[in-house]
């Protein structure tokens, strides 16, 4: 028996990739551990995305060293997106290194383990158990190019995964008790499998057996189609909540990043899915190089009209290898500047959408006997216990904080 220890950093596609490493691994007669002194192998799945992201898994990686000291027969393997930019220059820098698997070829990670001869011929692979709410990978890669982004470099350009895999695979998802399905792809709602678009995969995931809602991440603004909005009207399994990333609130800088939309179009849209009953949470970029006073003027004024739910906000920092990092910095001190002003707003902007929640019902997933997640992503705390798993509907009372307090 072989015993795992995995570290993921980065995104929830990541999360996914490691699942599927791990179904490879398992297949090969290995099970997880959460005890790194006890593991014969560690998996570190990375992420390149923020300069930090990969200082900490490499930084990781180098305390690994004395870990393959006390046991040279241990295996290490580094994968992912930060594998994939650095490639054949980690195993020169850290000789320990079994295997590098790069993000690309994460659908030829069974061939990567038998090359190394390391592992035992494959067998049947045990999938780790299921949650209430599961991730399934729909596509990989990207076709857009934004210039301060590393994705499309690491990942390549996009595939879809077949339709009728995706179905199985969720459909295998809910029988193993997932109530929730969290479809992931860099620019999700861009999947096309010839006859299938991605409204009409919501609509089939959907009416899965045991499948009560279904979310998605990330998609783009520019592929919110007719199609899709009126699906997302009519169907109620669809998550009231929405994460799309706008990163600038100024068609100029929205420009420079080569981003495919306008601050008009990214309104028009989310009023659009708005107006369907759902929340949006986005991400911003602060200080982007060619970022002025007014650009971040409109960057503000876009957080009042939009009423996000939530925004994630980033200081601009540039990545190696893409355009934008060719690009002046602005100073550190206004990039502080206008980071703790965009939080204070959008801090306050959240509170009152949570205060607007209450009257309203939500429709609850349990994930605890007193609390659970809503369609609309709230956090919420019923009155009375049910069981883990069913979906509740409860009125509002009272918010504190990121919290509802609901009575049924
Ligand atoms: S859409 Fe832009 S930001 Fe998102 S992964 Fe593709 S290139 Fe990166």
């Amino acid at each position: 028996m072989l015993r795992v220890f995995i570290q993921t950093y980065g995104c929830q596609m990541n999360e996914a990739d490691s699942e599927e490493m791990f179904l490879h691994l398992s297949a090969r007669g290995a099970v997880r551990t959460d005890q790194l002194d006890q593991a014969d192998a560690v998996l570190i799945n990375t992420c390149t995305v923020r300069d930090h992201a990969e200082h900490r898994a490499l930084s990781f990686l180098g305390r690994l060293a004395k870990w393959k000291r006390e046991n040279p027969k241990r295996i290490i393997i580094f994968a992912g997106c930060a594998a994939q930019r650095l490639g054949k220059a980690l195993q020169k820098r850290y000789p320990y290194l079994n295997i590098v698997a790069g993000a690309k070829g994460i659908e030829h990670f069974s061939e990567t383990l038998d090359k190394s001869g390391l592992f035992a011929t494959p067998g049947q692979p045990v999938a780790s158990p299921v949650g209430l709410s599961a991730y399934v990978t729909i596509m990989r890669g990207c076709n857009f190019n934004c210039t301060y982004c590393i994705v499309p470099s690491v990942r390549g350009p996009v595939t879809c995964l077949p339709a009728q895999d995706i179905l199985a695979d969720a459909a295998r998802k809910a029988k193993a008790g997932a109530k929730e399905i969290m479809l992931l792809g860099q620019t999700v709602n861009a999947y096309q499998d010839g006859t299938v678009s991605f409204a009409s995969l919501l609509n089939r995931v959907s009416e899965i057996p045991g499948v009560e809602r279904v979310r998605f991440t990330s998609p783009h603004p520019l592929y919110f189609t007719d199609e899709l909005l009126r699906t997302l009207e009519q169907n109620p399994k669809i998550a009231r909540h929405i994460h799309l990333p706008v990163q600038s609130g100024s068609t100029k800088v929205l420009q420079e990043m080569k981003r495919g939309y306008t601050r008009e179009l990214f309104l028009e849209k989310i009023r659009a899915l708005q107006a369907a009953g759902c929340h949006i949470s986005t991400d911003i970029i602060v200080g982007f190089p060619t970022e002025t006073e007014d650009d971040f003027a409109q960057t503000l004024s876009l957080v009042d009209e939009a009423q996000f739910l939530a925004a994630y906000c980033f200081k601009y920092s540039p990545r190696q290898g893409t355009p934008a990092a060719q690009m002046q910095l602005l100073p550190e001190n206004i990039l502080e500047k206008r980071l703790s002003i965009l939080l204070n707003k959008v801090r306050d902007l959240a509170d009152a959408t949570y205060q607007r929640q209450i009257g309203t019902v939500q429709e609850v997933l349990m994930e605890e006997p007193h609390k659970g997640r809503s369609s609309g992503s709230f956090w919420v705390q019923t009155k009375t216990s049910h069981p883990v798993g069913n979906m509740v509907s409860c009125k509002v009372v009272k918010a504190e904080g990121t919290l509802l307090f609901c009575e049924e």
